[in-house]
């Protein structure tokens, strides 16, 4: 059995503001499968880890490759094995465990045992795709048509995270929907919910650039949720929508979401706030609303790879930049800054 070895270079994250560019190995198998990475997409989760050098509860503890939105090449591929060398391929940085009670239950995103690719939870870390080489298994790797760009799809995760939430939301055939917070994840739901049938999508952002993002990605219509007119329009007699995302986990935020729901309709929370926001309960229950989470994708991942394929969701007005991986600093500092990045790409 021939072993290999590669050496290359990855974006290491050591601790807070210390990310670098350094020499790392791989040795590999013929039974391994490795992708030479070709671009990735800068997540929150990589932004909290250079400004905090940590993700939520996820400390980094020893240095770390970053990263788990990318795209590559097949550079090697387990003997019998139905990927092809050069192939391209979007990778799924979710490894759920396949044996807990929930991956049982097809629930693969609630795995207690989830190893996520690119994630500190976990010690040793789990490392990510920002890097030119990385090794994965063949079930991550999902082929891609040669005709479609990386960058394209390099948005392959964060659209699963978009379906998904449309999945959580039931048929939304014929609704009208709101989505809450136009970054990348809420511009995403607003096409995936246009493919999915709504038939109008309305974004609500404090910020104009997202507002007209969200044009270019398909909403009928935006609103600056300070517009006294627009929220009257929107809030009044008992809400005008049937389904709303609430993609920013901010206090005022889901607190209009509960205003601008009708009756029995359906309110799906992807954005994760920062601290635990109030509920306005007694509105909630008078108009026996439902309230879903929803976290992660579980096989919408292949949905996603098909459906930027096919160009059915576009997300090249999301692009506020591309860097090499030479300048992720920069990248990721780009990134953080709200005012003028929705999604930052790194290539390799
Ligand atoms: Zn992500
Ligand atoms: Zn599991």
């Amino acid at each position: 059995m021939e072993i290999k070895t590669l050496t290359f270079e990855a974006c290491m994250m050591h601790g807070q503001k210390a990310v670098k560019v350094e020499p790392q190995s791989l040795t590999y198998s013929p039974q391994d499968t490795v992708v030479k990475v070709e671009c990735g997409g800068i997540c929150g989760s990589d932004i909290h880890y250079y400004y905090e050098g940590r993700a939520g509860l996820s400390v980094i503890k020893h240095p770390m490759t970053i990263g788990h939105e990318f795209v590559g090449r097949i550079h090697q591929a387990p003997e019998g094995s139905p990927l092809k060398v050069g192939q391209k391929v979007a990778v799924n940085p979710s490894q759920p465990c396949n044996h807990c009670a929930f991956c049982l239950e097809g629930k693969q995103n609630e795995c207690p045992n989830m190893r996520f690719m690119g994630s500190a939870q976990f010690n040793p870390h789990v490392g990510g795709g920002f890097a030119q080489y990385v090794s994965v298994s063949q079930a991550q790797c999902h082929p891609y048509d040669e005709s479609v760009a990386a960058r394209i799809m390099a948005f392959a995760e964060p659209t699963s995270v978009a379906i998904h939430a449309v999945n959580v939301a039931g048929s939304i055939v014929g609704k009208r929907v709101l989505v809450i917070g136009a970054g990348p994840i809420g511009a995403l739901t607003m096409s995936a919910a246009k493919a999915a049938g709504a038939a109008e999508v309305i974004a609500s952002d404090l910020s104009e650039r997202c507002r007209s993002i969200a044009l270019e990605m398909g909403a009928d219509g935006s609103f600056d949720p300070r517009d006294a007119e627009s929220t009257e329009r929107y809030y009044r007699d008992r809400g005008y929508f049937d389904v709303v995302f609430e993609a920013s986990g901010a206090q005022a935020a889901v607190e209009s979401a509960v205003f601008a729901t009708r009756p029995n309709g359906v309110i799906v929370q992807i954005g994760m706030g920062a601290s635990p926001v109030q509920f306005p309960v007694a509105q909630m229950l008078a108009k026996e609303l439902s309230w879903k989470g929803s976290f992660r994708f579980i096989n919408e991942f292949a949905t996603a790879v098909a459906w930027l394929e096919k160009g059915i969701i576009d997300p090249r007005p999301i692009i506020s930049a591309e860097y090499d991986y030479h300048q992720i600093e920069e990248a990721l500092i780009k990134a953080s800054d709200k005012n003028v990045s929705s999604k930052v790409l790194v290539t390799f």
